[in-house]
């Protein structure tokens, strides 16, 4: 579904993306780990049609969308939930839903976004309650649940989640993975950059480590769990310990 070859991109002279190589298939959670610093967040925005990447070509659906405008990428039927949010905090929760389903509403699919509307209300009931209030005075929890609905109401094929636990309390964090979870059970295709790494490996079918701007590791979440280079930086303990459970 989404294939990265050879995937340069930075920032002047700062070169952050080294010939990056990545696949996403259809149907899977694809999890992205890597140090402060890394590239995840540049290269999720470069996917997304946000940063311009200097080389390499990025396919989805067998298209090449690399230097393609977002809104095209979004249509397209790539959607990203961003890191720190970026809601239009003046907005209410509805207003920022409607502009997360503009496409549809534009061409006419009042209806569908209804419908959208009920499906994401129902795994987040909090939004329902919360619908015609500011997203800016939404607690940091539920404007993250939000950003997902917003991502969603799109009907993305391909969801690019971006450290989407990044300042939230423990419980929030496990509802937020629970409603992953169900998405990857309903067959959504996820690539998730995230630094609580025992979730994201307890979520994914497969994951990769960025350092040094390119794929240093890469496996299935078995390979991953039983790496010891994995489990020292990202899991916190030595190999041989005790492996976090399957979902
Ligand atoms: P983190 O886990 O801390 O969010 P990351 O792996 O997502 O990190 P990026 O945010 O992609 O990493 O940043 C990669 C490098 O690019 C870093 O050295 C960062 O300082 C630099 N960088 C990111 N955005 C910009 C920018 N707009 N201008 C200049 N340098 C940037």
């Amino acid at each position: 579904m989404l294939e990265i070859t050879g995937l340069e991109a930075g920032y002047g002279s700062l070169g952050v993306l080294r010939g990056v190589e990545l696949k996403v298939a259809q149907g899977e959670v694809v999890a992205l780990l890597g140090t402060n610093g890394a590239g995840k967040t540049t290269l999720l925005r470069t996917i997304a049609g946000l940063h311009r990447a200097s080389s390499g070509e990025i396919r989805f659906e067998g298209a090449s969308i690399a230097g393609m405008p977002a809104h095209r990428i979004q249509a397209a039927g790539l959607a990203l939930v961003p890191e720190g949010r970026q809601l239009f905090p003046e907005h209410t929760v509805l207003e920022n839903l409607e502009l997360g389903a503009f496409g549809t509403l534009m061409r006419g699919g009042r209806d569908q976004f209804k419908e959208d509307l009920d499906r994401v209300q129902e795994m987040f009931p909090r939004l329902k309650e919360r619908a015609h209030q500011r997203a800016g005075l939404l607690s940091g929890g539920e404007q993250q649940m939000v950003a997902i609905a917003r991502a969603l109401v799109s009907r993305p094929r391909l969801l690019l989640l971006d450290e989407p636990s990044l300042g939230l309390a423990p419980l929030v964090v496990d509802a937020i993975f629970d409603v992953f979870r169900q998405l990857r059970q309903a067959g959504t295709t996820i690539l998730l950059v995230e630094q609580m790494a025992h979730h994201a490996l307890a979520l994914c079918d497969r994951a990769y480590v960025l350092g040094s701007g390119r794929v240093q590791i890469s496996g299935t979440r078995e390979e991953m769990l039983a790496d010891e280079r994995v489990a020292e930086a990202y899991l916190g303990r030595r190999s041989g310990a005790a492996q976090p459970t399957s979902s």
